[in-house]
């Protein structure tokens, strides 16, 4: 019979002792290792990671997959030594989806209705209508029409707001009542048009600082920005001046160059900058074991893996 596979969990960043139970519950007597012990190196098969410590993969002589328990996989490709000769994969997932769709909306309306304000009213017992605009006449900008922003920008449209996406290909199948724009060339006229910016595009060196003082220039002064991709899209040099002048009315961050945000950080306590700690969603445990088990087992089968990372392109 042949031996179940040795999973190595790998994280610089956190703990992920909370996906051990998930491997047993997806392939019981499953050998999963993690923490600096992980026994001999010539048997990990597969390693699972977030973060994951620069050069442990390339130290595993037999490993057949790089799997990201999460979507993004910038957090790999950071190591210089990464095998990449091997396939590398990362999380699709509906839950994730549902999850991001739930924040991105929560953060546009937030924002759109004036809710901070009615949260003070409420505190205060007042009764106080804030100015209604109607969701039409709202325009919401994705950058990033991938599996998470196409959810979101069909979530929004079905709300009601003019909803438009840009992404580097264009789309021939964008959900109804989405306006897709793509590449360098069609930027400034996409984001002439976005009172809300949501940020969901991945980390790769091209989109790096992508949110900076040039990018919030071609914005619709007033807009608010929503960062639900990586810390590093932001400049975050850039964000207070923008806010200050008024270009910017308000951010939501939900991603950080340094998480967690430093104590000290002038985000926090920013009257017109709401911070949440990575939480725009999650990917499910279980998810994150059944998609690494089909992949390793489609591989073995000399079979594409599901989800796999196009290196050059970087996502
Ligand atoms: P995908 O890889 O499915 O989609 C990426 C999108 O970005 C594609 O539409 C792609 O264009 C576009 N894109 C990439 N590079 C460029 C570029 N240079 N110029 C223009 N468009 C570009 O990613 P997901 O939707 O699954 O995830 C997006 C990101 O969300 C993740 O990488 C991760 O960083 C972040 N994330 C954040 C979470 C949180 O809790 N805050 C949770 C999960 C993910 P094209 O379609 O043409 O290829």
């Amino acid at each position: 019979m042949k031996k179940p596979p040795v999973v190595a969990l790998l994280s610089s960043a956190i703990s992920v002792q909370y996906l051990a139970d998930a491997f047993e519950t997806a392939q019981p007597g499953i050998d999963v290792r993690m923490g600096d012990d992980l026994g001999p190196l010539e048997d990990i098969d597969v390693a699972v990671c977030w973060f994951p410590p620069h050069g442990r993969l390339a130290q595993f002589p037999n490993l057949q997959l790089v799997q990201s328990l999460a979507a993004g996989v910038d957090h790999i490709l950071a190591d210089p030594a990464l095998p990449r000769h091997l396939p590398l994969c990362r999380i699709v997932d509906d839950t994730m989806a549902a999850g991001m769709k739930a924040y991105v909306s929560w953060a546009v309306v937030q924002h759109h209705r004036g809710m901070k304000a009615y949260v003070a009213s409420s505190d205060a017992a007042k009764w106080e209508e804030q100015p209604v605009v109607s969701p039409r006449r709202h325009r919401v900008g994705i950058a990033g029409l991938g599996t998470l922003g196409l959810a979101c920008a069909d979530a929004l449209a079905t709300i009601g707001y003019q909803v438009r996406g840009w992404s580097r290909s264009a789309k021939s199948d964008l959900p109804a009542g989405v306006t897709g724009f793509h590449g360098a060339d069609q930027l400034d006229e996409f984001l002439s048009g976005c009172d809300t910016l949501v940020c969901l595009l991945p980390l790769t060196p091209q989109t790096q600082g992508f949110l900076n003082a040039d990018l919030f220039a071609k914005l619709p002064r007033g807009a608010h920005l929503i960062n639900v991709g990586r810390g590093d899209h932001l400049v975050e040099a850039d964000l207070l001046p923008a806010l200050a002048s008024g270009q910017l009315s308000a951010a939501t961050l939900d991603a950080f160059s340094v998480e967690p945000l430093p104590k000290d950080h002038p985000f926090w306590g920013h009257p017109n900058i709401l911070v949440t700690p990575h939480i725009a969603t999650r990917t499910d445990r279980l998810v994150i074991a059944q998609q690494t088990l089909a992949n390793l087992a489609v591989l073995r089968a000399g079979q594409h893996p599901l989800n796999q990372i196009d290196l050059e392109r970087g996502y």
